[in-house]
């Protein structure tokens, strides 16, 4: 377990659904009298047992509520044992509520903007992008960001149709980037305490990104896959090229949405 601050503590969680390197980040925050948790991991056995060790390990504090930050199995696998486990409501925006049939046993109830947890108080916010229910938390006296997967500690994210809006993420981000925060808890991957840069380096590697996709097309339409060959032969290997594809059919979504591309066949092409 890993200190942000004296209210903030971070868990890595393995998971049965991701390699080892990307074992998913939950945090606890507040104190011994109380403790609200965010994520759960995908409810594994030995994520399960990283939880318990870590609960044990800040001196068993009643849990208030635990935050799913949005639906994918990593995030929120584990939210009806610990729910059961801890009895404690589970707080999942509607938005990615809808996109799983089975309620698993849960109530499953809507993130209120704020809790206060003991004498912390945290606010909970609508930040889509990465899923279009994606919840991320701000505890404003530390200055912390716990944002789910819209940071990744040691990549950028994945922005991908039909869960991922590269404009909406767009504008999360430069939301996250006004809340100045320093120290900003991700998904998956180190904790980011140069929030400022990172943020900023989030931001134009996107713009640049986009820029590059559209003068390719002031030279004509061209498919996703085509885009994605050009753009990310020097890096990327042929087996991981559907990655590249996915974020290029990311940026078009974007694009599209503005009016500054249209579909054309199987291509796109400049407006
Ligand atoms: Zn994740």
């Amino acid at each position: 377990m890993e200190e942000l601050t004296a209210h903030i503590y971070a868990s890595r969680v393995p998971a049965k659904t991701l390699p080892p390197y990307s074992a998913t980040r939950c945090y606890w925050i507040g104190s011994a009298e109380a403790i609200l948790l965010v994520d759960t991991g995908d409810g594994g056995e030995a994520g399960r047992a990283v939880l318990e060790r870590d609960w044990e390990a800040l001196g068993r504090p009643p849990l208030v509520g635990i935050v799913v930050t949005h639906y994918h199995l990593d995030h929120r696998g584990g939210a009806a044992w610990a729910s059961g486990r801890w009895h404690a409501p589970v707080y999942l925006h509607p938005l990615d509520r809808a996109r799983f049939a089975e309620g698993e046993g849960l109530a499953w109830e809507a993130p209120p903007a704020s809790l206060t947890v003991g004498e912390v108080e945290v606010t909970l916010f609508h930040a889509p992008g990465h899923t279009p229910g994606q919840v991320n938390v701000w505890v404003p006296d530390d200055r912390v960001l716990l944002a789910g997967d819209n940071v990744l500690g040691n990549s950028t994210v994945v922005i991908h149709p039909p869960d991922g809006d590269l404009g909406q993420y767009l504008v999360t981000l430069e939301r996250l980037s006004a809340l100045k925060p320093d120290i900003i808890g991700p998904g998956h991957g180190d904790l980011v305490r140069n929030a400022a840069t990172y943020l900023h380096y989030y931001l134009d590697h996107r713009r640049e990104r986009n820029r590059q996709i559209l003068a390719l097309l002031d030279d004509g339409p061209k498919s996703a896959e085509e885009l994605a060959r050009i753009i990310y032969r020097n890096v990327l290997p042929a087996e991981h090229m559907a990655l590249g594809v996915a974020m290029v059919e990311g940026h078009l979504a974007w694009c599209q949405a503005l009016g500054w591309v249209a579909p054309d066949g199987e291509r796109y092409r400049r407006v």
